[in-house]
């Protein structure tokens, strides 16, 4: 069958596996409206892999990684894992999957859903319609550089981190940022600090060369210092975002923070082929697992991006996002985006399981109306 995708679902720890499911059954729904058959396997990784195999990313996990087309992911990590050596925690896992896939490109959106907008640390109105994308290089820059280490030069110790990037490196994270660019608002803002660092200022470079491939592209760049103070002073100026490794750890934390709550943040995390792992931003939530109430949206908006990114079914992962956005102007929240709101009227808290149940009802109705 043509249109016949695998799909490797890992619930891992925590949360995981009570958000999971939720994005499984929305993907299922959503991906059948489009004539998109789902080939579902479940792996394991994190601190349930060390429980039942002695290692966070068992060979057979990663096998199946390679083989499917997308990876959905819950959360790893936990306390009970903690006094593991740093090489055999849950979260090595992880690191395994973006070395072994390599997963070279992280997306990470902050878009803002307006029932939710109380919830930003800014004025509503400089954060009501905000829709940015941030992409940030994911396996290279100063946090991968050699030399590395802290050693002892007449007689004091010498901290040494490297910040080297390979024109192929630059090229081929401008390449996903521009076309990311051309299929949303047509505008990318290159984040460097070529002022003061000659690696920043081939990163600029490079890209101004790469444009020439997207005319329709309008690009601009922006140091870093000032690319934060733009993203609270006014972050709607933005469309795509591109940066190297630790600017975009940074900044991608400041433009969460301008949409308000950690269990709405989805990520995507994308190898050259195509391929993709999509995953919450959150943690596995330990203080709240297994107590029905996480919210599941993050991770039902990482398998809208799956849709949109690694399957090229845009359209359901519209739908997915278009029943999001119902569910909250229906008035339901889980906790941690409930707020003061609580209080007042229309205003239902609810936890993982009704989430999931009411997000599937609107999600139904939104491929219905599309017939
Ligand atoms: P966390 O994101 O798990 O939790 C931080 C706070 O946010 C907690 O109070 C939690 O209850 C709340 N929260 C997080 N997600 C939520 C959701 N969907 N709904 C409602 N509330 C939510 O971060 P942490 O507590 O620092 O880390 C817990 C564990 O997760 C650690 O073992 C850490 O290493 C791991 N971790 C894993 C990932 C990952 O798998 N990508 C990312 C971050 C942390």
């Amino acid at each position: 069958m043509a249109n016949l995708k695998d799909i490797l679902v890992l619930d891992g720890d925590g949360i995981g596996p009570e958000v999971a499911p939720v994005a499984v059954d929305a993907l299922r729904l959503a991906l059948g409206s489009e004539g998109v058959e789902m080939r579902l396997d479940h792996g394991l990784v994190g601190g349930r892999a060390i429980d039942e195999t002695g290692t966070p990313l068992p060979e057979e996990t990663l096998a199946k990684a390679q083989a499917a087309d997308a990876i959905l992911l819950g959360a790893v990590g936990g306390p009970r894992w903690e006094q593991l050596p740093m090489a055999q925690r849950p979260e090595k896992g992880l690191l395994g999957l973006r070395y072994g896939l390599e997963l070279f490109a992280n997306l990470r959106p902050a878009l803002l859903f307006e029932p939710l907008a109380h919830a930003s640390s800014l004025k509503s109105e400089r954060v009501s319609g905000l829709d940015i994308l941030i992409v940030r290089e994911l396996t290279g820059g100063i946090y991968f550089g050699e030399p590395r280490g802290v050693s002892v030069d007449e007689n004091e110790r010498v901290g040494v981190n490297t910040y080297v990037y390979r024109e192929h490196e630059i090229e081929r994270i401008a390449r996903v940022a521009f076309e990311l660019a051309e299929r949303r608002g047509g505008r990318l803002c290159s984040v460097d600090k070529a002022n003061v660092l000659e690696v920043t200022q081939l990163w600029r470079d490079v890209v101004n060369e790469v444009a020439s491939d997207y005319p329709d592209v309008q690009l601009s760049h922006l140091y870093v210092d000032n690319a934060g103070m733009q993203l609270v002073r006014d972050p709607k100026q933005f469309d795509v975002i591109v940066t190297g490794n630790m600017f975009g750890d940074i900044l991608s934390d400041v433009a969460a923070m301008l949409t308000g709550s950690l269990g709405m943040l989805p990520s995507a995390s994308l190898a050259a082929s195509g391929k993709g792992l999509y995953e919450p931003v959150h943690g596995s939530a330990p203080d709240i697992a297994g107590q029905d109430r996480a919210n599941p949206l993050a991770m039902v908006l990482s398998a809208a991006m799956l849709c949109r990114y690694s399957l090229d079914a845009p359209g359901a992962g519209a739908a997915i996002e278009s029943a999001v956005g119902r569910v909250l102007d229906r008035g339901l929240r889980t906790a941690d985006i409930a707020g003061e709101e609580v209080r007042t009227n229309g205003i239902e808290l609810v936890g993982t399981r009704a989430m999931g149940e009411a997000l599937l009802a609107e999600l139904t109705d939104v491929l219905k109306e599309a017939e």
